[in-house]
Order: structure tokens, then C-alpha cells, then sequence
């Protein structure tokens, strides 16, 4: 078979902009079909080769497999590949609405039809180019199964992704932070950086992830959330709530970046003690779509400020912080706690807490009531706590 992978982010940011011209005079939004509900019988209308494809843009259909849905690039498009019969090519969707149809499609591995884009030959690409009016369905008739094709979304990409969004990445394990043995619990939280050709970045591995990835393999990281760090800015990724996949893969071919520090030991003191005391504590609410602070209202419905996505208040999760005191030796500092650390404490302790329910006061009591062996690795500069452990 052969396939076609565009990788390699300078090229393709080049035939981005090649794309935003052809789009903006060349696809019309059709206004009068309802694609995405439409329940066509399958392709009875349109008795197509499996593409249509001329020297000039032209509608077509396509059929086979989606992978790989980015995540919405500029606000303004995704892109995925797909698989058909012959060939494998690049789609870009100048459409962000429609992401979650392709993304479903491409996660439960769904044969589909492809119908109201245009074929760009003009790069010698053969990209589909989509827009509003793009239809794309079930289509059980499918001959050829799906098989594996990485990600074109490198590292240094990542940058460029809202913050929020789930993205899947092939990458190197290094510097995995060692797993720390807690009394009666497992480990439930340990980080690592993942380095591709083009870059690295740290991520944070939860829960049953902690021990699902060896140093020095090679991975495929599926639906991983982008993030950034409130204090420092650093993007990062961590393993989400649900979705999240990592399957082994080969190892890389070229030559990778060297990464100089592990994670959270260069700029970071670790010391042993006791919270003597809890200064504040209190969370804010986060938009359920791109994570920013948005403000309490009295209705149940709240706007959030950055992308304007009207929501339930009760959909948006709590972020709890805390500010302590912590005495080691004969000398306290100020440190804050965020949600994750946060979560990493509770998930220590020997009693069930929900975060959901609860309160300022049994947060404090809880920080409170630790022992005087609290061990918590914090940075330098800001005082954020990013790692604690009750011995
Ligand atoms: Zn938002």
C-alpha cells in the first residue's frame, strides 16, 4: 500500500497558509444541507470512483478510515488523515464544529463515507479540503481494515494547541521521575518527559498510567490534554480522566534532542516537615471546555470569558488551591498547593474524600491532621508545591 504522511511542521505550516486562500474564495458554505444528520443511502447519488480528483478543485467522495484529528489549529481548522483503499491522504476541515464527528469516528475505528469536499492539487498534495457544508457518515461497505498510522502532530506543535484540548503523540519516554512507594497505596501520580524529533515536553502520568510506560520505549500517547502551568507558563500534557491510551511503538529512526534536566529536579527543593499552619484556601470554577477561570454567577448558567462558551455551573470543575505553612528544621516557608497536588494528597490518605463535595473547612482539616513527615518537592521561585507525599 502505499501511503502518503505529511509530516513535519514546516511544511505543513507552509501549505496551511496555501490552504486559507483557497478556502476563502473557493468553498462555499452550503447553507441547505444539513450534512452531518443527513441518512443517504450509500452513495447511490453519487456512483463515484473512490475519488474524484482533477487539476482543479472538484468535489468528490472518499471513503475509508479517519486517524489522527488534530486539535483545532487557530481556531480556524483541523486537520486528520485518511485511509482509503489505495492511498492515504491529508484532510484539512476549515470547519472546527465538525471535529467531534470526525474525532468519533476516528476513535471508534468507524468505516466512513466522505462527501462535499474539494481535492487541492495545485501543492501536488492531493489534500481534501473541507468546510462547512461536508458530510460524513457510517459506511459499513469497506473491503480493507484499518490499520496503524502515526500522528503527524510533533512535540513543537504543542505550543501551538489550546490549551484544554486532547491530542495523541508518538514520543520517547525519558527521565522518568522514580515512582515513590507509599505505605498502603499505590502510586498514583509520577512524571516523565516525552522527546520526538521535533522537541520535548514533560507530562504528568495519573493513576493506573503511573506504571504503564518504561523509560527509554517508545510510545503512541492517545488523547492526551494539553496544559499550562499557571505560575510558570511551561505547556505540558498529562493523561486525562477518560480516553487516554498509551500503546507501545517502534522507536524513532531520526535523531532526537537531547533533554538536559529531569523533570522537577533542576529548580526544585524537596524537604520533609509538617504543615503547621493553612493561610487560604479556596477554588475557583473552570470552563469545561478550555479549562480558564470563570467567574461565579448566581444562575446556574455561566459564560466563560475566553471562549464564550455558555455552560452549567455545576459542569465546571473546582479547582482547589491551598496556602500553608510548612515548618522543616527550625524554619517554616509559604508554600501553595494547586489542584493536582491537591489531588495527589487525598488520594494518599486512608479515608475516601470526594473533591467534589468538599468544603473549605474539611480541606483545612484535612491539611491539618497530616503527620510531621510530609515530604513535598516545590519550586524554588514560586513556591508551588508540585509534588507531596505523606510518609
Ligand atoms: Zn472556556
Amino acid at each position: 500500500m502505499k501511503v502518503i504522511l505529511l509530516t513535519g511542521y514546516h511544511q505543513e505550516t507552509a501549505q496551511i497558509s496555501e490552504k486559507t486562500e483557497i478556502t476563502s474564495t473557493n468553498l462555499k458554505p452550503d447553507l441547505h444541507s444539513s450534512s452531518l444528520s443527513q441518512n443517504e443511502g450509500p452513495s447511490i447519488n453519487h456512483p463515484t470512483p473512490e475519488i474524484t480528483v482533477d487539476k482543479t478543485l472538484q468535489p468528490g467522495v472518499a471513503k475509508g478510515y479517519v486517524h489522527n484529528v488534530s486539535p483545532i489549529k487557530n481556531g480556524k481548522y483541523f486537520d486528520f488523515q485518511l485511509q482509503m483503499k489505495h492511498k492515504t491522504v491529508r484532510a484539512v476541515c476549515f470547519s472546527p464544529p465538525k471535529r467531534k464527528y470526525f474525532s468519533e469516528y476516528s476513535t471508534s475505528n468507524t468505516p466512513v463515507e466522505i462527501k462535499k469536499f474539494k481535492v487541492d492539487t495545485n501543492s501536488n498534495a492531493e489534500d481534501l479540503v473541507m468546510g462547512n457544508n461536508v458530510a460524513v457518515q457510517y459506511y459499513p461497505n469497506i473491503d480493507f481494515p484499518k490499520v496503524e498510522i502515526p500522528s503527524s502532530v510533533t512535540l513543537a506543535t504543542l505550543s501551538n494547541v489550546s490549551v484544554g484540548q486532547l491530542v495523541t503523540v508518538k514520543a520517547k519516554v525519558v527521565h522518568l521521575s522514580p515512582i515513590k512507594v507509599l505505605q498502603s497505596k499505590k502510586p498514583r501520580m509520577t512524571q516523565a518527559h516525552l522527546v520526538d524529533p521535533s522537541g520535548t515536553i514533560r507530562i504528568v502520568l495519573w493513576e493506573e498510567f503511573v506504571s504503564a510506560v518504561a523509560e527509554g520505549n517508545t510510545y503512541i500517547f492517545s488523547d492526551i490534554r494539553v496544559k499550562k502551568d499557571n505560575h510558570t507558563n511551561e505547556i505540558y500534557v498529562n493523561t486525562a480522566k477518560r480516553g487516554t491510551k498509551i500503546t507501545p511503538s517502534d522507536p524513532f529512526t531520526e535523531i532526537l534532542p537531547i533533554t538536559a534536566e529531569k523533570p522537577n529536579e533542576h529548580n526544585n527543593t524537596t524537604l520533609t516537615g509538617e504543615i503547621l499552619g493553612v493561610n487560604k484556601v479556596q477554588y475557583y470554577l473552570s470552563c469545561c471546555k478550555c479549562s480558564k477561570k470563570v467567574t461565579f454567577a448566581e444562575s446556574a448558567i455561566v459564560k466563560c470569558q475566553n471562549c464564550h462558551l455558555m455552560q452549567k455551573q455545576s459542569s465546571c470543575a473546582k479547582q482547589w488551591y491551598a496556602q500553608v505553612l510548612f515548618k522543616y528544621s527550625n524554619q517554616t516557608v509559604d508554600l501553595t498547593l494547586f489542584v493536582d497536588c491537591i489531588k495527589q494528597l487525598i488520594h494518599q490518605l486512608p479515608q475516601d474524600v470526594d473533591i467534589e463535595t468538599m468544603t473549605e473547612t474539611s480541606l483545612t482539616e484535612i491539611l491539618l491532621s497530616l503527620p510531621p513527615t510530609v515530604e513535598v518537592m516545590f519550586h524554588n521561585r514560586t513556591k508551588v508545591v508540585n509534588s507531596i507525599t505523606v510518609n
